[in-house]
């Protein structure tokens, strides 16, 4: 090879690797047969007893549960799983993990014994260019998937993966790598997000937890301003988040919560309809608002 052919054979290497993707993305779309578009999630999972509580919360979930096709797979993003880099769990079987401490026994106790997907794991991350996705066999599902989870599939029989959260990128990046992941919801995947919009555990007025809902003026106006964002499709405010002001200061005091919003937004088709339920604040700090686009 002269050096001229060299050059170009180097040129060309990014282009080989692309179309090695493609045939990849071809096989998934082999594999798993095209569906009507799966409806898209955002759970406000709050405390990890809704798990066992019987509440107005857990009603939401199953009833949501009961009004979506039941799902191939479901693929979640939990606030509790961030890692440096970015994760599918790809074992055949997760464990529950109680990430969590000072609750009772009987929440320990609480199993989540629903298969993984491997097949869904390696998908995934063909599909994802952005970065490269790792392959995990540690983790498991943490409270943030089975606590919600279990209210939609109770007898666990729908297989479960993980996608983590990586701590070290801005909210603008997990909304470009959360759109690539729209073409599974054309194949039966039902993508949940996991977690909390408005979600500062430091401000929690814990004598206010039970008894009629109360909520500090800035989780007010956080909630309202976040609905009104989703509602109009104003995604680029939400985000920006940190660009909205105190009350949003307040209510995001730290991403892991917020960014599954994102990637639940990002996966939006502009024919979906937006349902918003457990409207609910909790405790002052907290909302466990959630969101369906369907
Ligand atoms: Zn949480």
């Amino acid at each position: 090879m002269n050096r001229f052919d060299f050059i170009k054979t180097l040129a060309l290497l990014p282009l080989i690797s692309k179309s090695m993707k493609v045939q990849t993305l071809n096989k998934l779309s082999s594999v798993l047969s095209n569906t009507d578009r799966m409806p898209l999630l955002f759970l406000g999972h709050g405390s990890p007893m809704n798990a066992i509580e019987e509440n107005e919360f857990v009603k939401g979930f199953r009833n949501v549960g009961k009004e979506i096709q039941k799902p191939k797979a479901i693929l979640c993003i939990s606030a509790h799983w961030e890692t440096k880099g970015t994760y599918v769990t790809a074992m055949d079987y997760p464990k529950t993990i109680h990430d969590f401490g000072g609750f009772p026994k009987e929440l320990f106790n609480v199993q989540y014994p629903a298969p993984g997907s491997p097949d869904l794991a390696n998908k995934t991350k063909s599909i994802v260019q952005k970065t490269e996705i790792g392959l995990d066999d540690k983790w498991g599902l943490d409270h943030g998937a089975w606590s919600v989870i279990k209210h939609l599939y109770p007898n666990a029989d729908v297989p479960v993966i993980q996608l983590s959260l990586d701590y070290t990128k801005p909210a603008q990046y997990h909304f470009e790598l959360a759109r690539e992941l729209s073409v599974l919801r054309k194949k039966g995947i039902l993508i949940v997000g996991s977690g909390n919009m408005v979600h500062n555990l430091s401000m929690v007025a814990w004598d206010k937890l039970k008894g009629s809902p109360f909520a500090f003026d800035w989780a007010t106006e956080a909630n309202e301003k976040m609905k009104s964002f989703i509602l109009e499709g104003n995604f680029q405010s939400l985000i920006n988040y940190d660009k909205q002001g105190k009350a949003f200061d307040l209510a995001i005091p730290t991403p892991e919560h917020y960014l599954p919003l994102i990637y639940t937004l990002a996966l939006k088709d502009e024919n979906d309809t937006t349902k918003i339920f457990n409207d609910q604040p909790v405790g002052g700090s907290l909302s466990m608002t959630s969101v369906k686009f369907e």
